[in-house]
């Protein structure tokens, strides 16, 4: 009868949008591998662009509330990401930001240390490969014989999903590790008591550093930062203390610390804990307690080791951070 009962359950119609997105968040809900067959049996693809031909008007025809679940993936850098990210807030129920650009920006966000002007001169003007005499740039809009052609307007911004719409949840990751989002549909589907909205899901309050097994002394001290490259790695003794950038200290726990596990260090894709919401200040806190060195000219020396600080301790997550941008 259990079974039965099961079997007459309504399936739950679930979408996955990417907005300013690389296609990695999208691959990674197919990487779920056999788990599939309980997602499927458990849910109804209504619209993943990536996957299905469904086009925007069927979202438009859709009721409000119509989707239980969409997993929007991607930051929002343009016009039509933003009217998706609108449209979709309205026909879902719980709209999940998966992966690091919907929950901070993620790599694109990477373009507010920039602005608008300066990105189009370089891609449309002074590229190597660009030959544009006349300096003709694209035009949201540009008139034709057959009618009026669009492009989606390019934002001077780059922001975060919950910078434009009500977000549920944030499941972070760059993409999210596929067994939590496995764990977040699954509680879905079985109805299981959720956190509060707003809450990040698939994640640990702790930080990476709290869940890596390498050795770690209290008070080293070092009076260089080196490349990954330019060390050969002990395998065994915490990045930090070899004086290799591991934004570790700066991030939640919950992938498994996979990159360390592979001797990479940590670069942050699941954005800070809790307790310490600027990934820049925390790592710029951390890294001063460690500078064996007190004259001011060689502690700047010591931080010119570091290879594009504000772009590694905000790689992932700069429009979702205090900074939020480079002023201009
Ligand atoms: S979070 Fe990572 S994998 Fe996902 S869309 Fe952004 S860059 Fe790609
Ligand atoms: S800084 Fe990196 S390597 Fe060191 S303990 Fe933290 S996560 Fe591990």
């Amino acid at each position: 009868m259990a079974n039965k009962k099961e079997d007459t359950k309504p399936k739950l119609k679930m979408a996955v949008y990417w907005g300013a997105a690389c296609g990695g968040c999208c691959v990674s809900v197919l990487d779920v591998h056999e788990a599939l067959f309980d997602v499927v049996a458990a849910a109804d693809l209504v619209f993943w662009p990536i996957a299905l031909d469904t086009k925007y008007a069927d979202v438009e025809a859709m009721e409000d509330g119509y989707i239980d679940l969409t997993l929007f993936n991607g930051a929002v850098r343009n016009s039509e990401n933003e009217h998706m990210a609108k449209l979709l807030r309205q026909k879902t129920k719980v709209l999940v930001a998966y992966g690091s650009c919907a929950h901070m920006g993620g790599i694109p966000g990477l373009a507010n240390f920039t602005t608008k002007e300066e990105i189009f001169k370089r891609v449309y003007e002074t590229s190597e490969s660009t030959v544009n005499p006349d300096k003709i740039y694209p035009q949201p809009e540009f008139e034709v014989p057959e009618g009026k052609l669009e492009i989606p307007v390019f934002y001077n911004d780059v922001r975060s999903l919950g910078q434009v719409v009500d977000v549920d949840y944030y499941l972070p990751g760059c993409p999210p590790q596929t067994e939590r989002l496995v764990e977040v549909f699954m509680a879905i589907v079985k109805g299981e008591e959720l956190p509060p909205k707003g809450s990040v899901v698939g994640a640990n309050v702790k930080t990476q550093c709290e869940e890596c097994e390498r050795k770690k002394s209290d008070n080293k001290l070092i009076k260089r930062f080196y490349r990954p490259w330019q060390i050969e790695d002990d395998g065994e003794t915490c990045f930090l203390e070899q004086g290799v950038i591991c934004m570790g200290p700066a991030t939640r726990g919950g992938c498994g610390v996979r990159c360390i596990k592979g001797n990479a260090p940590c670069r942050g894709c699941y954005g800070p804990p809790p307790d310490a919401p600027d990934p820049g200040a925390k790592m710029m806190s951390a890294i001063a307690t460690m500078i064996d060195v007190n004259d001011p000219d060689e502690i700047q020396k010591v931080v010119d080791d570091i290879d594009d600080p504000a772009g590694t301790f905000y790689r992932f997550s700069l429009p979702g951070s205090i900074l939020r941008r480079k002023m201009t």
